[in-house]
């Protein structure tokens, strides 16, 4: 008998992907045949089917039946009347936005343009400007082949790993992307799916089987009535494309070859994808998903390629070929710029590379703090041309040699020759300055396919690093051959990662022993003092350290596994990365402990996770007494100017009060209040005035000038700076007559207080309808000297009011003069 309910979809998308899945769950409950017939589109499929289900085009307020027939008919008829009346309506929410956690702010001098912006998440920072290229845009239909070999094995064991991978994702889920996920699980294990596939194996391969059924699948699906319905295609094709990899793993997926300055989109990224992309138009990258200290960010940061977190762009075809600018750093993606949005970006791409030049007097020099207090910045790279590139670009040698990249994106290990080449040519690069080689750290997220590493719930607390060498002994001595074979060359410096126990330390010193007797006993010289040292990254270490310390002869703290693994917090998953932070009490009080047992018992200490180049951290590290940190090269330059300027004394006193602070947000709290730059400069100088200035409006001249205080070490946030003096400017115009702009504001986000002074070559509109101007003195005071504000202000207006002291302005010729003309106007 047959039991038929009728029914209305009350879903505002239809039955997509996500409630399609949901109900064939349930409809898979019984033995009894379940069909679900459309009224409107006249269409019927077999509920226990995603795809059939969502073959049949229901939309919002479509009319359905769903009858059963079979066995467990009336069984099935009740529960699927409940099912559909109550759970059915509510099982699809819309997707929910990514919210930032911090609202981004955006210059006005940009914004007043009304560029058309994507907003995402800062990875790696920088500003660059590209056509927007889509990576992994990989067709069906480039798998095609006749060739046929044992196509059900293939098939099969194509299908098994891609189920296998979406449930292992689908473990790490949570919100929408488990939903998706779901979706997925359900559309590729759909009973009618698999069996469209494996009918056609009989004459045909695999690839053409799988292109055959999802193509379709498309075409039916592409025939829909709502445009969400239709944008589902591009779920089946992301599954074929998962089959497919996963039958033909050899097949060249991406065409990594860029022809033009580009930034790249991807949903996601491996470290070796990332690495075989060509890095000469690689500009920048926006990835759906990513984390700040994933392996590939970490590359990113390398390379020098700002990255964003952002999904908007993946799906969306207009976008591709697009010109855009990206300023990482605000988190934006401006595509198609109009004019002004143009001569926005040009001016900030020029103010960042001023500034890398301003920091260029840090260039081959040791840092001193204010108070002679040195430190040495070292580079995190993974390449030996990198080396002579981070020196010239300020680095006193390598904090870090991340060596498992040379064993990826390859289809066997890297032989001890060309391992002793790589080493030989970093350390010659270096000149006689120290390069710590880290020992392969693979596993965890760096997994290598020729190793075949079993697949694990946990990798990061898994096989990975020093744990795999013992089963890999002939890969771990052929690399310390190299190693120790290329240290006649320079000052070489070597370091096991993962280090958890004493035992470890004596088990790996006694391979290095054994490896030295082979190269003795074979005559190969190598160097008798090369030192060893430790990655402090597991806990448990800290407790230790004083046994460690009588071990090894230096130790750098990775501060990346470190928090992951003191806090429990995965460094890659995105949805709980709001917890992980380096600055709270127990980080800190773990760091006060490290730098004090090491240097008890007279060992080196640095660190070298992607800490060392936070910013917001340095005064802390700093005064922490490490003896270096270490980072990607693009932050060295910065983070010395930084040091310069700084007092140790002052960072020690605050690191101590640091480590008594209870929550993370005192942390925070002390950092933003404490002013750490005491390096005096004067409040007028030739640095900060320009003559036959070239701005085209008052946007860009107010970028330009603030822009500059950045170059000069004067503003540690610029663009928070530019806010303060565009909220004044909404409150009065700053157009004082004469074709003089006194734009002017107190804010607490300058380090020195500063008159900047620009002379027009042509004039330009400032405000409402008031004439134009040619002169800009730009007044920008620290909280300080805040009650100085508003004397100078008046003072100058009142000078202005002169006619031969404007017309001095004009017509001096140097920078100085007008210095000192202005000086003595405000003494
Ligand atoms: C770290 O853990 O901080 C570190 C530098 O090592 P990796 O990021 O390569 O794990
Ligand atoms: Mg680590």
């Amino acid at each position: 008998m047959k039991y038929e309910l009728m029914f209305q979809c009350n879903l505002p998308n239809g039955i997509h992907a996500r409630p399609a899945s949901h109900l064939e769950k349930k409809c898979r409950l019984f033995s009894c045949q379940v069909m679900l017939t459309n009224h409107r589109t006249n269409k019927s499929g077999d509920a226990k089917s995603a795809l059939e289900l969502i073959g049949t085009d229901t939309i919002h307020k479509d009319n359905c039946t769903i009858s059963c027939e079979g066995s467990d008919a009336k069984y099935a008829f009740e529960i699927l009347k409940i099912y559909i009346n109550n759970e059915f309506p509510l099982c699809d929410e819309p997707l929910k936005a990514i919210t930032e956690e911090k609202q981004i702010y955006l210059p006005k001098s940009l914004i007043n343009y009304c560029p058309t912006l994507i907003h995402g998440k800062s990875l790696v920072s920088g500003i660059v400007k590209g056509r927007l290229v889509k990576f992994g845009s990989v067709t069906l239909h480039s798998y095609a082949t006749d060739f046929r070999e044992q196509e059900e094995e293939r098939f099969t064991n194509a299908h098994n790993t891609v189920v296998k991978n979406i449930k292992h994702e689908l473990c790490l889920a949570t919100g929408p992307e488990a939903d998706i996920l779901t979706s997925h699980l359900s559309m590729v294990t759909d009973h009618n799916l698999i069996a469209g596939i494996t009918h056609r194996l009989t004459h045909n391969s695999t690839a053409n089987a799988i292109i055959a059924t999802i193509d379709e699948y498309i075409s039916k699906f592409n025939g829909a009535s709502s445009e969400y319905l239709r944008a589902r295609t591009l779920d089946l094709q992301d599954l074929g494309l998962q089959l497919l990899s996963a039958a033909y793993p050899q097949h060249h997926q991406e065409d990594s070859t860029l022809t033009e300055d580009s930034i790249v989109i991807a949903h996601e990224m491996t470290p070796s994808q990332f690495l075989k992309i060509d890095k000469t138009h690689f500009k920048g990258l926006v990835l759906a998903k990513a984390s700040h200290t994933s392996h590939t960010i970490i590359l990113a940061k390398s390379f020098n390629i700002p990255t964003l977190v952002c999904g908007e762009l993946q799906d969306k075809h207009d976008y591709g070929h697009q010109l855009a600018y990206m300023d990482s750093q605000l988190g934006i993606i401006a595509i198609n710029p109009n004019e002004g949005t143009t001569r926005y970006f040009e001016r900030a791409i020029k103010i960042s590379k001023q500034r890398v030049y301003s920091e260029q007097i840090y260039i081959g020099k040791q840092i001193a703090t204010l108070d002679g207090h040195t430190i040495e910045v070292g580079a995190n790279i993974t390449h030996p041309i990198e080396v002579q590139a981070t020196l010239n670009a300020g680095a006193d040698g390598v904090g870090l040699f991340r060596t498992e990249m040379a064993y990826m994106d390859r289809d066997q290990a890297p032989t001890e020759d060309e391992l002793y080449e790589c080493y030989r040519d970093a350390l010659i690069n270096g000149g006689g300055n120290s390069i710590i080689f880290r020992t392969i750290d693979i596993g965890g997220d760096k997994p290598l396919a020729y190793l075949n590493l079993p697949t694990e719930n946990n990798p990061f607390l898994g096989y990975r690093a020093v744990r795999i060498y013992p089963k890999f002994l002939t890969l771990f001595h052929c690399q310390l051959r190299a190693l120790l074979r290329a240290s006649v060359h320079g000052k070489s410096r070597i370091m096991f990662p993962m280090i958890n126990s004493i035992e470890e330390i004596r088990w790996v010193k006694s391979q290095l022993e054994e490896v030295k007797y082979q190269l003795t006993h074979e005559g190969i010289p190598f160097s008798e003092h090369i030192e060893i040292g430790i990655m402090v990254e597991i806990p448990s270490t800290v407790f230790i350290l004083d046994h460690i310390c009588q071990e090894v002869d230096f130790l750098s703290i990775g501060s990346n596994d470190m928090t992951q693994y003191l806090l429990a917090i995965d460094r890659d998953n995105q949805s709980i990365s709001y917890l992980y932070s380096s600055l709270v009490p127990s980080f800190l009080r773990m760091l006060k402990q490290v730098v004090s047992t090491a240097h008890q018992y007279n060992c080196w200490v640095g660190l070298c996770g992607e800490l060392g180049s936070d910013h917001r951290a340095l005064p802390l590290l700093l005064g922490s007494g490490l003896d270096e940190l270490s980072m990607s090269t693009p932050a060295i330059l910065a983070t010395k100017a930084r040091l310069a300027n700084m007092n140790y004394q002052q960072c020690r006193a605050l690191f101590l009060r640091a480590c008594q602070c209870a929550t993370r947000r005192e942390i925070e709290t002390m950092l933003d209040k404490t002013q750490l730059d005491t390096n005096d400069k004067p409040i007028i100088a030739s640095e900060c005035i320009f003559l036959d200035a070239e701005y085209a409006s008052k946007e860009e001249a107010i970028q330009a000038l603030v822009g500059n205080l950045g170059i000069t070490g004067r503003t540690n946030n610029s663009h928070a700076l530019e806010n303060d003096l565009w909220a004044r400017e909404a409150v009065f115009s700053t157009d004082l007559g004469f074709g003089f702009a006194i734009p002017h504001t107190k804010s607490e986000h300058l380090q020195h207080s500063t008159i900047s002074m620009a002379r027009l070559a042509k004039p330009i509109h400032w405000q409402g309808d008031t004439g134009e101007i040619d002169f800009i003195i730009m007044l920008t005071l620290n909280n300080n000297d805040s009650a100085q504000h508003m004397k100078i202000f008046s003072s100058l207006a009142r000078k202005l009011m002169h006619k031969d002291f404007r017309e001095k302005l004009h017509a001096t010729q140097n920078n100085q003069e007008i210095a000192e003309q202005l000086a003595a106007a405000l003494a």
